[in-house]
């Protein structure tokens, strides 16, 4: 095919095989039949995605190409030729190479790669004030993840260079087998044995990971902890967590808030709630009491002759709520508080008795009906 195969992957000339194939499977991925049933025109591209990759993650088909523009080389035979061991040469027989690469182990992996293994979720804890979750707050939290190791950029050779593609999957880490039987013919594929799904030989290890290609690094991730948050919530960070294994997902960091108590104020979900004493002879007069909330403190207005037990709210005191964006209210439930009656006080009481006496109370006359009633 008289194409470039740079700009079918998208990649430059001086592109390292690493990038090259990370090029090649974010397309193979995006253009996999499978997943564009109603777009006939990606079974095409993926055909030449697959040819393309086929070329230039072979060090000596790229090479000839590179000079002669052909993989072939100067020798056609090179490329087509079969002289693979077992292999009969790489087919571009469509099924073939969604079988090859695709292929079934039951369920696909998340990257759409077989034998891709998706990074760990990591679990860590945050502790946060009780006023920092009513009104978000940006933490720096250090965990510990498993990455690709710097050292050899997550290919376990030496230097990230010290390694050669496979020979028998040519980078892909997947081979087929193909079998003439009586029921025709059967295509099985799977994790290339020879490097082990990788696609790489190496030829010296990294002494850095040993060659596990993975290293475990101590990182710090500032979060953005929203308004809202309520003790017990999971904050998921979308790949902070361990890193996939060839061409998975990287895991989750998944965060569990615990919100400490404030000393006066509740949370009920967004709304806020607080229990004030009023002196019961305020509640009688009406007056202002000093309260806390999320802005400070706040003079609450105690209107004449409230109850106890009566609820005040204060509309969009409350928390953020992390769904709607809106803001609950603040209840303030009033208790009336009787003071402790000295011997001169007891005096005063029995007057105040006198001036109220039990049949001036409503609700308490209606009470004592129902009760003589029964
Ligand atoms: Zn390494
Ligand atoms: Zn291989």
């Amino acid at each position: 095919m008289a194409q470039n195969y740079y700009d079918i992957l998208g990649v430059d000339k001086t592109a390292s095989a690493d990038e090259i194939k990370s090029a090649y499977r974010k397309l193979a991925k995006k253009y996999h039949p499978d997943l564009n049933k109603d777009n006939p025109e990606a079974a095409a591209k993926f055909k030449e995605i697959n040819e393309a990759y086929e070329v230039l993650s072979d060090s000596q088909k790229k090479a000839n190409y590179d000079t002669y523009g052909s993989a072939n080389g100067p020798n056609p035979n090179d490329f087509f030729g079969g002289n693979r061991a077992g292999g009969g040469g790489f087919s571009f027989d469509m099924g073939d190479i969604f079988g090859n690469i695709f292929g079934g182990f039951g369920g696909r992996a998340q990257s759409g790669f077989s034998n891709a293994v998706r990074g760990r979720d990591i679990t860590t804890n945050i502790s946060l004030t009780f006023e920092e979750a009513a009104k978000g707050v940006k933490k720096d939290i250090s965990i510990v993840r498993v990455d690709n190791c710097p050292d050899c950029r997550g290919t376990g050779a030496k230097n990230g260079t010290e390694y050669t593609t496979c020979p028998d999957c040519h980078g892909s880490g997947y081979v087929s087998f193909s079998q003439d039987t009586i029921f025709g013919r059967i295509v099985n594929s799977g994790s290339c044995k020879t490097c082990n799904g990788t696609g790489r030989l190496i030829k010296e290890k990294c002494p850095t990971c040993g060659g596990k290609c993975t290293k475990r690094v101590q990182t710090t991730v500032t979060i953005n902890v929203p308004a809202g948050i309520d003790d017990g919530q999971i904050i998921t960070v979308r790949d902070y967590g361990d890193v996939g294994l060839r061409g998975g997902a990287t895991g989750d960091l998944q965060i569990i808030v615990s919100v400490a108590k404030h000393p006066l104020l509740k949370r009920d979900g967004s709304d806020l709630l607080l229990d004030i004493p009023v002196p019961f002879t305020l509640a009688m007069t009406g007056g202002e009491i000093i309260i806390p909330s999320l802005e400070g403190k706040l003079e609450l207005k105690i209107p004449e002759n409230t109850q106890s037990g009566t609820i005040l709210k204060l509309r969009g005191k409350g928390v953020k709520n992390l769904n709607s964006g809106g803001y609950g209210d603040m209840l303030i439930t009033v208790k009336v508080e009787l003071p402790k009656l000295g011997k001169n006080k007891k005096e005063l009481a029995k007057e105040l008795n006198e001036k109220f006496p039990m049949d001036k109370f409503d609700k308490y006359s209606e009470f004592a009906k129902q009760v003589k009633n029964l």
